[in-house]
């Protein structure tokens, strides 16, 4: 199911809604997820041939300015969420999957804003260890 919500957010951003943009609004409402560009490249490459990956770049940055998506950094590789609530992520060093850590002290962002004086827009928290599953699995 496409999220209308992402298409209406992209449209308040002055973006226009092409069929390209719309392939990757569709992936994209489809993986709750973290994924990567080349993931969402080679599947929407199936059905829209000409993009290029760095189309789906670009798309990717219209989705964040938009609110849609948030982006982290893990050993040089760039991953992408619709989950832009300020979160943890978890790396699991077991089956490679991340895992979304609500982080259990909102009030730290505000904190850190107050009293450092700064402005705290969003969090990239990484975590590496293993899983809730890998944990309590064999
Ligand atoms: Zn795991
Ligand atoms: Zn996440």
């Amino acid at each position: 199911m496409l999220n209308t919500r992402y298409v209406d957010l992209l449209r308040k951003s002055n973006y226009k809604i092409t069929p390209q943009r719309l392939r990757v609004i569709d992936y994209v409402s489809n993986h709750p997820g973290h994924f990567k560009a080349e993931d969402v490249y080679t599947h929407v490459k199936g059905v829209e041939p000409t993009i290029t990956l760095a189309t789906i770049y670009n798309i990717f940055r219209a989705m964040i300015k938009s609110g849609i998506l948030d982006s982290f950094e893990i050993n040089g590789t760039t991953w992408f969420e619709s989950n832009t609530i300020p979160h943890a992520n978890l790396y699991c060093e077991k089956c490679h999957a991340f895992e979304d850590v609500e982080l259990p002290d909102k009030i730290l962002l505000e904190r850190l804003s107050s009293e450092c004086g700064i402005k705290v827009r969003t969090a990239s928290i990484l975590l590496k260890g293993t899983c809730r599953s890998c944990t309590t699995g064999a």
